[in-house]
């Protein structure tokens, strides 16, 4: 029987998040950190642990069929490689800072420049989308302290707070890109294998759906619900009981994280109490 081979960080920022959506897949496997690769007990799939520089031309070279990596790296490396499946987690940024001291004038300031960067694929579009000619000067690590020994004018690194930036003295001018945590396939899956990946797909996506959900329950006044089931149109609609108490119910619905604060205001304006709010495990729409 076919197995879908599944590369996955070995170490580093993705690792864990990337193991833990797997095994919220219902796939159940070893991750020691020793490991080369390993079986999933329950689920036609073998885990490759990598570094994820490498994984993309492994994708594309059918070391691995499918592979979970950011998109910044997807994009950088350029391969032969399907994106299936945003992820949603790993957020970050691509940016491009420079020295606090300098008058960033806008992206015409770059001009001329040496830009100390990982990512130079990426950044020469960038550059070439903004018409503007500039060195880059590529290095592997540490790239956030090029401009304090004079090795370049400004960096594109990868941003998520901002910290790492601010230490070293730098502000963050220009957004190259936006990127997460990316499923990635071959292009050439024969059939089996892509009916496996079909059924991982449905999985991740079941998952996903239910971290942006919450399970929401509450009494509310009889004469309240209409104005509250308009609030809360749920999955069909909001289930709804009577309570013991004369005049009240309990009325069950699913939320969505996007505007969940906003409400629960509206909520509790119509006369709702007792609000509970319950994280979902699956859920299948
Ligand atoms: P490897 O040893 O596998 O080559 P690495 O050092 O290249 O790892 P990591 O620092 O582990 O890479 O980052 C892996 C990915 O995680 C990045 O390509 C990016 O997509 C994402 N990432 C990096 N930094 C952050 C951050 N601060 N917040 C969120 N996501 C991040
Ligand atoms: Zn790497």
């Amino acid at each position: 029987m076919e197995k879908l081979r599944i590369a996955v960080q070995k170490s580093g920022r993705l690792q864990e998040k990337t193991v833990a959506l797997l095994k919220e897949c219902g796939l159940s496997f070893s991750n020691g950190p020793n490991r080369l690769k390993a079986d999933a007990f329950n689920f036609p799939a073998q885990i490759l642990y990598l570094r994820d520089d490498d994984i993309p031309q492994y994708v594309q070279d059918s070391v691995a069929d499918v592979g979970i990596v950011g998109e910044n790296v997807f994009v950088e490396k350029n391969k032969k490689v399907a994106l299936v499946e945003k992820l949603d987690f790993a957020r970050c940024r691509l940016s491009i800072a420079v020295p606090k001291s300098t008058e960033y004038t806008g992206t015409g300031f770059l001009n001329g420049k040496k830009i100390a960067t990982s990512y130079p694929f990426i950044v020469n579009r960038f550059l070439k989308e903004n018409n503007i000619e500039a060195e880059i000067h590529e290095i592997s690590g540490s790239v956030e302290i090029a401009p304090g020994i004079g090795l370049a004018d400004a960096i594109c690194d990868i941003v998520s707070t901002g910290s790492t930036l601010l230490g070293n003295g730098l502000s963050e001018v220009e957004t190259v890109m936006k990127s997460e945590a990316v499923l990635v396939s071959n292009e050439y899956l024969n059939k089996e294998k892509r009916l496996i990946l079909d059924k991982l797909i449905f999985r991740i996506k079941s998952v996903k759906t239910a971290k942006n959900n919450k399970y929401l329950l509450l009494n509310t006044p009889n004469d309240s619900i209409e104005a509250i089931t308009k609030v809360l149109p749920g999955m069909r609609s909001p289930t709804v009981t009577p309570l013991k108490e004369e005049g009240w119910s309990s009325l069950h619905s699913v939320v969505n994280e996007d505007d969940f604060w906003n409400k629960i205001d509206q909520l509790k304006a119509l006369g709702a109490q007792g609000i509970l709010v319950i994280p979902i495990e699956k859920m299948i729409l």
